[in-house]
């Protein structure tokens, strides 16, 4: 017997940074604690201190199922970002909002909109929908939203926008967001994905939630699992006007959120200490990068979130051979980015591990600048 939806067997899928225990085992080291991991843009400070001590005296109560609406983190988001309770809803990992937003949206025949650089989840998205993806160039290694609003058809439904972005780390002007917002044609809902918000100094940060006020279809996703260091959790959220989050509610499961989850992102709103304190550590760590990348005479792109694009001449060969010097990167060959890497800014140890290693491939000639 075959499937009735055979086109799935053709879909591409996402292909994650390896876990520290998967990348020990094949290299043959017996010990995991050497190995950087600066793979995935998570925050190498860890959880914030308060979620783990409200996980460990949760543990306890893990018989029972979770709030289903996560009431609690929602209200809490929504005080903390003047928004009302009925346009905040909390997913498993902003990922999961993504697919749901595409389920409202897309089917066959129908396109979405997105830079060519962009996160590859749109694309998968999309794709698992049927739905065609018209991809943007990038201009400067940013969004080129004049582009964008040129691509949209009558048969475009979203357009997507990284703000910062990954795997570049580049942000849009706050006018040019503002432009494209008066322009962008109503049959289009916009998704702002917000995951690395956080990265930038408060004052830094611009206001998109204004947008969901502006008109129907806008939509802002963030998430626990960048910042506030609880990606192994899986949750995130978005703001929408309260239609948009009542259908959204209809494709939800009815437990999407975890209970763990729920009450370790609780803990962690209360903790804006180590929100500060990793901000610190990514601006002095993207600013020692920076250095050593030009001491090296290696192109990178400048970013505003806790990763940036290195040109190392053969991507994979590099991520390759770090690998075997116990330091995971990304490469980046999927966003047509063959000669470079994507590092994750760590602590000043992890830099300076990172750094040092790639010094040495430069000797051996593996890098070439
Ligand atoms: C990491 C990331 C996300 C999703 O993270 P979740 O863990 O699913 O919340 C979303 N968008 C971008 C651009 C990301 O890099």
């Amino acid at each position: 017997m075959q499937i009735e939806n055979e086109w799935i067997a053709d879909l591409g899928y996402y292909e994650p940074g390896k876990p520290i225990e998967e990348v020990a085992r094949e290299l043959g080291f017996d010990c995991v604690d050497e190995i950087c991991k600066l793979a995935s843009n998570e925050n190498s400070l860890g959880p914030s201190p308060l979620a783990v001590k409200a996980m460990k005296q949760a543990a306890e109560k893990m018989h029972f199922y979770p709030d289903g609406g996560s009431h609690y983190l929602r209200e809490k988001l929504a005080t903390r970002l003047r928004v009302h309770l009925e346009e905040v809803i909390v997913g498993n990992g902003s990922n999961e909002l993504l697919e749901m937003i595409a389920t409202l949206y897309l089917s066959k025949g129908k396109n979405i909109v997105m830079a060519d650089r962009a996160f590859v989840v749109y694309r998968l998205a999309a794709a698992a929908r049927q739905a065609g993806v018209k991809a943007v160039p990038m201009k400067a290694y940013r969004h080129d939203l004049d582009a964008m609003l040129e691509a949209i058809d009558e048969q475009t439904r979203i357009v997507f926008i990284a703000n910062p972005n990954n795997p570049t780390g580049t942000v849009l002007e706050p006018e040019e967001i503002d432009g494209f917002m008066r322009r962008v044609p109503d049959h289009v809902a916009v998704v702002f994905d917000e995951a690395y918000i956080e990265m930038m100094e408060p004052e830094d940060q611009p206001d998109l939630i204004q947008y969901v006020r502006s008109r129907p279809h806008v939509y802002v996703l963030r998430t626990f699992s960048k910042a506030y260091g609880l990606a192994g959790l899986r949750v995130g959220y978005g703001i929408a006007g309260k239609r948009e989050i009542e259908l959204l509610n209809r494709v939800r499961q009815p437990f999407n959120v975890n209970a763990m989850g729920q009450i370790a992102a609780l803990a962690a709103l209360d903790d804006e200490a180590h929100v500060e304190k990793t901000r610190l550590m990514v601006k002095e760590g993207l600013a020692f990068l920076e250095q050593s990348f030009g001491e090296m005479k290696l192109e990178i792109v400048p970013s505003r979130a806790n990763f940036m694009l290195v040109k190392v001449g053969e991507g994979r060969r590099v991520f390759e051979a770090l690998q075997r010097k116990k330091v995971i990167v990304r490469p980046v060959a999927g966003y047509a980015m063959p000669e470079w890497i994507r590092v994750t800014v760590g602590t000043a140890h992890e830099n300076k591990r990172l750094i040092h290693a790639m010094k040495e491939l430069m000797q051996e000639g593996v890098i070439l600048s």
